[in-house]
């Protein structure tokens, strides 16, 4: 064990990145001089009677796994600390300069990330009705890290905070407002550090400086959102009050018509948990054809599974109409980007959803889209009037980037 650097390197150069959910906890450690990742980990199964800790070391190393009892969130980190221990880091390395958490919540208190005090946390609990499942769990995950490491600054960067500048107009719902506003009914939009880092991402691909660029950014994971971003501002993004709006998701319904709940309930006789159950966690690519991971689907339409080809037109319908909708709020465009699981991966997807789109500059070059890489990269032909692109998104590394932001000497 080589918890203490030599002296002379000392410097607070590293961030612990932590996305604290109700049963698991992901890490990164980052070091901030290299933009490198010291270390990469999942604990799950928090407070069941196995648990798991899966740890790699450094950018790709070898991965360590064990199962044992963790019972809480407190054990979780302490599992974290003493597997980064291990590798010569840990909890409490005179390195770490911060702790950056990933928070969902911020509502329209937050439009950046914050150091955490007391008021912040009263801030993120005032919130808890707004994200039920996921800030009590954010919450407990800064607790505990401030319990371990009291003397550090601990940061809370939100999911909605980089959706903050949508106008009115998209964000409003048009729905009485003395009621929304009672019961902060609007559309905050999540996702946010993702599309924050990859439009970012995709302006530096361009050569350009994220103010002159105008682009939408399709982030197509098992949740998937879009935004529409002008010069580095978001201002509109498919997710709303939570987020079930919006597109066809792996388990989440996206955009419904509201009366099929009360129809679900007043003919269907379905409770209300019942049917929030339905529409976030047995609908989307699932509720459509039985799976939700997209490889699975794209090897059923392969072997004429018509359930499967099925799913994937709606999802890719669905995507069409957000494209289209997003380049008439935005009025011009300079790139079209595609990122997490299913665009990073997906050239069938992203074929698709470009698919006969020429009339709005958009095309994708097959070779190009075909070619498999981990790199930012454009996949349009040359000369497109508009790039089409995929740029894999970092989240932990925007969060690791807006904590030392924050807090570095
Ligand atoms: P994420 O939430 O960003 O981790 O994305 C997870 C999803 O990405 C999975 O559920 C899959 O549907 C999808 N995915 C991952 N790899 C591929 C691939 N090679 N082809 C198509 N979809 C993929």
């Amino acid at each position: 064990m080589n918890a203490t650097p030599p002296a002379g390197n000392d410097r607070p150069d590293q961030v612990l990145v932590l996305n604290s959910g109700s049963s698991s906890l992901k890490y990164q450690l980052i070091d901030m001089t290299g933009g490198r990742r010291l270390a990469t980990g999942l604990i799950e199964r928090i407070g069941e009677r196995t648990g798991r800790v899966v740890h790699t070391p450094g950018e790709g190393g070898e991965r360590r796994e064990r199962e044992e009892r963790i019972a809480d969130h407190r054990a979780a980190l302490e599992a974290a600390g003493g597997e980064l221990s291990a590798d010569g880091l840990g909890l409490d390395s005179p390195r770490l300069a911060a702790i950056g958490h990933r928070v969902v919540h911020g509502g329209q208190s937050f439009t950046r990330p914050a150091v955490v005090d007391e008021s912040v946390l009263a801030e993120i609990e005032r919130l808890v009705p707004l994200a039920p499942l996921h800030n009590p769990a954010n919450l407990q995950g800064i607790r505990t890290a401030m319990e371990l490491r009291p003397d550090l600054p601990q940061v809370a960067v939100f999911d909605t905070a980089f959706h903050t500048t949508i106008p009115a107009a998209a964000a409003r719902y048009a729905i009485d407002v003395e009621t929304a506003d009672a019961h902060r009914v609007r559309r905050y939009g999540f996702h946010g550090t993702s599309h924050a880092y990859v439009s970012r991402a995709t302006a530096a691909l361009l050569g350009k400086a994220p103010e002159d660029v105008d682009v939408i950014v399709l982030h197509l994971g098992n949740g998937a959102s879009a935004a529409a971003v002008r010069g580095g501002r978001s201002v509109e993004t498919s997710m709303g009050l939570t987020p079930l709006e919006g597109l066809v998701m792996g388990t989440r319904s996206g955009d419904i018509d509201p009366a099929v709940i009360f129809h679900l309930m007043r003919v269907g006789g379905m409770s209300a948990d019942e049917v929030d159950e339905l529409l976030n966690k047995k609908s989307g690519l699932l509720g459509l054809c039985g799976d939700n991971d997209m490889r699975e689907i794209q090897r059923r339409m392969a072997d004429g599974d018509a359930d499967a080809r099925l799913a994937f037109d709606i999802y890719v319908h669905r995507l069409r109409k957000y494209v289209g909708a997003y380049f008439a709020v935005l009025g011009r465009l300079d790139a079209l980007v595609f990122t997490a699981g299913v665009g990073e991966n997906s050239a069938e997807v992203r074929e698709a959803v470009v698919a006969g789109l020429q009339g709005l500059g958009l095309a994708v070059d097959a070779e190009r889209n075909a070619a498999r890489s981990g790199a930012a990269r454009l996949i349009s032909p040359s000369g497109s009037r508009v790039a089409v692109a995929v740029v894999p998104t970092d989240e932990e590394m925007e969060i690791a980037n807006q904590t030392y932001t924050l807090v570095k000497p």
